[in-house]
């Protein structure tokens, strides 16, 4: 009996073992640090070198800006 409990331990072992490696991985860099490390594209606004992400900023005019306050301007 103790064999056994002993064999499920171990496999218990192994795959929190394998699943901890696999979590780790996935998360590299990104739920560890505090400072959100994203893989997304930054840019800089043109008019006031502001970096933002691509996602969020103003694209005009093949130029990026943060906002679109910021495009106006720069267009003008
Ligand atoms: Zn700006």
């Amino acid at each position: 009996m103790l064999k056994v409990i002993l064999l499920i331990l171990a496999i218990l072992l192994v795959y929190w073992l394998f699943w901890g490696q696999r979590k780790k991985n996935s998360t590299d860099g990104s739920a560890d640090k505090s400072a959100p490390a994203s893989p997304e594209k930054m840019v800089i606004c043109a008019h006031c070198q502001l970096h933002v992400p691509e996602s969020e900023c103003v694209t005009a005019e093949g130029r990026h800006y943060c906002c679109d306050e910021h495009a106006r301007l720069g267009q003008s």
